[in-house]
Formats: structure tokens, C-alpha cells, sequence
């Protein structure tokens, strides 16, 4: 089915005289006649509920919808998109082990890995999003365990060369796990390239209203666990904590890494989304594939507009055809990118904060794939600890502004933006 249906009907499919909308199972528990039947469950030998904390129908219907969207062969959610991400890399990376991943990521997945996995064993070395095959691959130890990078990057506004990165991380015999948040499945589906599994942070576009933090992970199903058996040993020897079933031998390359991510690390960290939270992302789904056409018109109508003006010193949009990611754009999201658009004034720190402080329309939020538009000045917020050397190496220098389109008019917004640069010296 067309990805436009699958928004709006994906996932769950009501029988006779069932709720049309996802019923929203507030239970943390489910009820057995015999304790045999459970057994079967706790062996994973059946499929079913027995405790929310692992599973519960109102996420998976949700998770299925995602599964679908991105073509992929199984999903879950996750509290989270941080809890996504370290779940997908915590899945396959053990003490000693090591991730490639590209340096243009959420600060958030920066820290994830350089700080806090670090600390758990798991080294990691960061290339840029635009390096050479011979630099990508030079990146490799025989620990490597992982390739990860996102579609396009939040803040820096990047887009990844998926194929060049799945080619590499293959040649390796390792997946290449990508952060789709951004793009969403509407604009690029990382499978078709070559990813193999793909993560998001449903708080932004997917949820899309600013009303649920939220997190998937999907597995496109292709990669061959078993044909490397020696580099993942959790999915290809037995688990002792589940009667030693070996998750590649007994659910394919299709299911073993989500089953594995649910009954071992959903177990043991419970990072388990709510099923109202579910139900609140599974409405934003139902509209995605028709917002994301907004946000994306939006964007360009903005990034075009302040491209043209004499205050604006530079403007980072992928639609623009100036713009150093717009061929890769053309490549991996011929219809359209995502409403976040990144600029500099001319005037620096001061501009920005003079600019900010007269907008209307866009509000002053940490948020970004939000309904409303929101902006912000990293130098001034998220990146407040860095000095101006620091901001420009880290790529939010400190006149920058990050503007995320919401789904207003572009004449409002445009006229906003003009208002509020009037009034900058
Ligand atoms: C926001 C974001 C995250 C983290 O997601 P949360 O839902 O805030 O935990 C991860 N990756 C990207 C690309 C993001 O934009």
C-alpha cells in the first residue's frame, strides 16, 4: 500500500463490531487460566502480553504502523528517541566493541555515545557526514560493530550519503543503523538504500504536535547475523536468561534484533512508552504523509525568502540548489526534506537576539517538527556553555538561528520574519 494509507490506516485493523479508532489498553497486566500458558510466553515460545513493561497492544499497534511505513519487518517504541537510539546500539555493541558514526548527529546521540557509552566500554570514532569512501573506511577497527548517522542532522541540517555509508559498513560485515527522525519515512525510507535498521525520535514530526515524547526502532530485515556470527555473539549464542534460545536461530534475520531489544534490554531497562503516549503518536501518524507536504513547502518558502534578504548572512536548507547537501537531497529526498531551516545574521549574536525577541508568530522553544514554528539560538540555550571558537567548531556559530516551520501559512510566517528583521540594526 501507498504510504499515504498506510498513515492513516496502518497497523491496526478492527474486526466485526470492534473500536474503528486503537483502543488505549491502560492495563499492566493480562490475565491467564493456566500458569502453562504464561510459561509459553515467558519461554517466547507464543506470542502475547503478560506485563506492560515489555509489551502492550496499543504501542505495538503503533510500532506496526511504523514497522509499515519505514518497510521494514519488525518495530518497536520506546519512551524515547534517546532510549531508541541506545537501545539499537546497546543491542549489538558490548564492552570492547566500536561504532563509526557520523559527527553531524543530535547532540543528545553525541553525548550518548562519546560520554556515556564510552563509559560502558564502548569506544566509538566520529567522521564527517561527507567524508571520503577511503576516510569512511579507515574508520573501521576489527571491534566495529555498528555504522550510525542520521538521514538529515539535527541541528546542522546535513544530509547523509546512506548508500556510501551502507556500502562501507557491508563491506565491514556490520549494519548501518540511521536516524530517520528528520526525514521521516513520508521523504526517505533509509531500507531502499541500504540501511538495515532505522531509528526515530517520534517526539517531532511523527507525534508532530508537541504532545508526546516518544521513540521507534525498526529493523529492515536483511541483515545476516549469522553469516557473522563471531561479531554478535548476543543474537547468535544461546541467552541464558531465556532458557538459551539463540534470537538469530530461533527468529530469522527478520525478528531477532527487535525480539532481542524487547526481551532483554525492554526488560531490564524499561524504557516503555505509555499506552496513551502511543495513542497520541498514532494521531499525529494519521496526518503525517499531509503535514510533512507543508512543513516541507513551508521550509522552502522561508529558506528562499531569507536567502534573499540583505540581513541574513547564509542560510543551510537542502532545497536551496546553492546549498553543498542539495544533490544528495535530490538523490535521497527528491520530494521534499523536512521544515527545519538553519541562518546567520549578518549582524552576529546581537542580530539574532534582536531578530528573536520581535518575532510573533515563532515562538522561542527547544523544540523543533512542531505544528507552531519555534526557533532558536543554540549559542544562547542548548550550546550557552561554549565560548565563540567553541560555537563555530561545533557548527552552531553564535549568530545562528534554527527555525522550525510549523504548519501556519508561509505568507504569515514570511511576513513574520520581515517584521522581526526590520528591527534588527
Ligand atoms: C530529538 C532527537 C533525538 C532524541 O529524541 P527524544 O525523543 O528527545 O529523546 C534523537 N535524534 C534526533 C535526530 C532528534 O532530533
Amino acid at each position: 500500500m501507498n504510504r499515504d494509507t498506510i498513515c492513516v490506516q496502518g497497523g491496526y485493523h478492527p474486526k466485526n463490531g470492534e473500536p474503528r479508532q486503537i483502543p488505549i489498553i491502560e492495563s499492566t497486566t493480562f490475565k491467564y487460566d493456566t500458569s502453562e500458558d504464561m510459561g509459553k510466553l515467558f519461554d517466547l515460545e507464543a506470542d502475547g502480553y503478560f506485563y506492560s513493561r515489555l509489551q502492550n497492544p496499543t504501542c505495538d499497534y503503533v510500532a506496526k504502523k511504523i514497522c509499515e511505513l519505514e518497510g521494514g519487518t519488525a518495530a518497536m517504541l520506546t519512551s524515547s528517541g534517546q532510549a531508541a537510539n541506545f537501545f539499537a546500539l546497546f543491542n549489538i555493541c558490548n564492552a570492547g566493541d566500536h561504532i563509526v558514526a557520523s559527527s553531524s548527529i543530535y547532540g543528545g546521540t553525541y553525548n550518548l555515545i562519546r560520554v556515556t557509552m564510552a563509559k560502558m566500554g564502548v569506544k566509538a570514532t566520529f567522521v564527517s557526514p561527507c567524508c571520503t569512501e577511503a576516510e569512511l573506511n579507515a574508520a573501521f577497527t576489527p571491534e566495529t560493530k555498528c555504522v550510525f548517522g542520521e538521514t538529515i542532522a539535527n541541528p546542522a541540517l546535513t544530509v547523509l550519503d546512506i548508500e556510501t555509508f551502507a556500502k562501507a559498513a557491508h563491506a565491514h560485515n556490520v549494519p548501518l543503523i540511521v536516524d530517520n527522525t528528520f526525514a521521516t519515512p513520508i521523504n526517505c525510507r533509509p531500507f531502499a538504500w541500504g540501511a538495515d535498521i532505522v531509528t526515530h525520535s517520534t517526539t517531532k514530526y511523527m507525534d508532530g504536535h508537541g504532545a508526546a515524547v516518544g521513540g521507534a526502532i525498526v529493523d529492515g530485515g536483511k541483515f545476516d547475523w549469522m553469516a557473522h556470527a563471531e561479531k554478535f555473539p548476543g543474537l547468535c549464542t544461546p541467552d541464558d536468561s531465556y532458557h538459551g534460545i539463540t534470537y538469530a536461530e530461533k527468529f530469522g534475520k527478520e525478528g531477532a534484533f527487535i525480539k532481542k531489544a524487547t526481551a532483554q534490554l525492554m526488560r531490564d531497562f524499561g524504557s516503555t512508552p505509555s499506552p496513551q503516549s502511543a495513542f497520541l503518536l498514532n494521531l499525529g501518524l494519521e496526518s503525517l504523509h499531509v503535514r510533512m507536504q507543508r512543513h516541507c513547502e513551508n521550509g522552502q518558502a522561508v529558506a528562499e525568502f531569507l536567502a534573499s534578504h540583505p540581513k541574513i548572512a547564509y542560510v543551510n536548507y537542502c532545497g536551496l540548489p546553492k546549498d553543498p547537501y542539495h544533490a544528495l537531497a535530490q538523490k535521497y529526498l527528491p520530494h521534499g526534506s523536512c521544515g527545519v531551516v538553519s541562518f546567520g545574521l549578518k549582524g552576529g549574536r546581537a542580530a539574532a537576539s534582536t531578530f528573536m525577541k520581535h518575532l510573533k508568530l515563532a515562538a522561542i522553544e527547544t523544540h523543533v517538527a512542531d505544528a507552531r514554528t519555534c526557533c532558536l539560538n543554540p549559542a544562547s540555550s542548548t550550546h550557552r556553555q561554549m565560548n565563540d571558537a567553541e560555537l563555530k567548531t561545533a557548527g552552531v556559530p553564535a549568530e545562528l538561528v534554527r527555525m522550525s516551520c510549523g504548519l501556519e501559512s508561509s505568507a504569515d510566517l514570511i511576513a513574520d520574519i520581515a517584521q522581526a528583521l526590520d528591527a534588527v540594526e
